[in-house]
C-alpha cells in the first residue's frame, strides 16, 4: 500500500502541532509506503503576501512566487526534523530540488512533470506543496491552496493507492460544518460531486486537485490531524472503501 498524506496549514500552525503530523506519520509509515506533502505554517503565506504588499500594490508575479514559495521551505524542513526526532528517517525537499517542473504561469502555473526518481524510498520524503519550478529554473506556485493539487499530482505519480488530504475538519460535509451548524459528514463523494462543490467555493479540496485526481483515478480521503483514526471522507469514482 503507497499513501501520499498531505497536511495543510491549520495542521502545521505551530511546532506541538508539527510534533503532532510526525506521530501521524510515524503510525501511518507501518503499515504503508508513504510520502508527504506539506503546506506552509498557519498563514504564512497571507503574511508574506502582505509584506510584498508593503512594497507594491502590482509586485512583479516571478518575485511574488519566490517568496510566498519560502513558506512551504519552512515547514518541509520542521516536519523532517520532527520526525527524525522520534527515531523515523525522514528528507525534506522542494520542488527544485524534486524536480516538479510546471509552465511559467507565476501564481498559477500548472504542474506539467514530476521527476520521481527523485524521491527516495528509504527515507519518508517531506515535499513542499503549492511549490514548482520551470524547466528555466524560475519559482513557481500553483495558486492559493495550490498544496491539495501538489498532493494529487505526487499520488498520480508514484501510483498511489490513496492520497490522504488530512485537515482541521474530520471529512467532508454537506456544508462548510464551520458555518452551517446541521451540515452532515458524507462518507462517500463521487470526483463530479465533489467538484461542483470545490467549484462553488468550499475550501476544504482545492478544485484543481479534484479534477487531477479524476484525471489519474487517485482517491482521496479527507480526514481530521485531530481525529486521525477516522478515515474521514473518500472522494473517488465510486465507494470502493
Ligand atoms: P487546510 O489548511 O488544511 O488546507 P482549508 O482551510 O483549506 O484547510 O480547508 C478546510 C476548511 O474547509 C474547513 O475548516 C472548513 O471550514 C472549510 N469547508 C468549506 N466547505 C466545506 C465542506 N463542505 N466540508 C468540509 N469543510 C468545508
Ligand atoms: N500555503 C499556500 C496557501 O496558503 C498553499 C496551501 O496551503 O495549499 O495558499
Ligand atoms: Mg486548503
Amino acid at each position: 500500500m503507497k499513501i501520499v498524506m498531505k497536511f495543510g496549514g491549520t495542521s502545521v500552525a505551530d511546532i506541538e502541532k508539527i510534533k503532532n503530523v510526525a506521530n501521524i506519520i510515524a503510525k501511518q509509515s507501518k503499515t504503508a509506503d508513504v510520502a508527504v506533502v506539506v503546506s506552509a505554517m498557519g498563514k504564512t503565506t497571507n503574511a508574506l503576501t502582505a509584506l510584498a504588499h508593503q512594497i507594491t500594490d502590482k509586485p512583479n508575479l516571478r518575485e511574488l512566487d519566490a517568496l510566498l514559495s519560502t513558506g512551504e521551505n519552512t515547514s518541509v524542513a520542521l516536519l523532517a526534523l520532527a520526525l527524525n526526532s522520534i527515531g523515523v528517517p525522514a528528507k525534506s525537499f522542494n520542488a527544485m530540488q524534486l524536480g516538479i517542473i510546471t509552465n511559467d504561469n507565476f501564481g498559477d502555473a500548472e504542474i506539467m512533470h514530476i521527476n520521481t526518481w527523485g524521491i527516495p524510498y528509504e527515507v519518508i520524503p517531506v515535499i513542499t506543496g503549492f511549490q514548482g519550478i520551470t524547466e528555466h529554473g524560475d519559482i513557481t506556485t500553483l495558486g492559493r491552496e495550490g498544496s491539495d493539487t501538489s498532493a494529487v499530482a505526487i499520488a498520480a505519480a508514484l501510483c498511489a493507492d490513496y492520497c490522504d488530504i488530512y485537515t482541521d475538519v474530520d471529512g467532508v460535509y454537506t456544508a462548510d460544518p464551520n458555518v452551517v451548524k446541521d451540515a452532515k459528514k458524507l462518507d462517500f463523494i463521487s470526483y463530479d460531486d465533489m467538484l461542483k462543490m470545490a467549484n462553488n467555493g468550499a475550501k476544504v479540496l482545492h478544485p484543481h486537485s479534484v479534477s487531477t485526481a479524476q484525471k489519474y483515478n487517485i482517491p482521496i480521503r479527507v480526514r481530521g490531524t485531530f481525529t486521525p483514526n477516522d478515515l474521514g471522507t473518500l472522494v473517488a469514482a465510486s465507494k470502493q472503501r
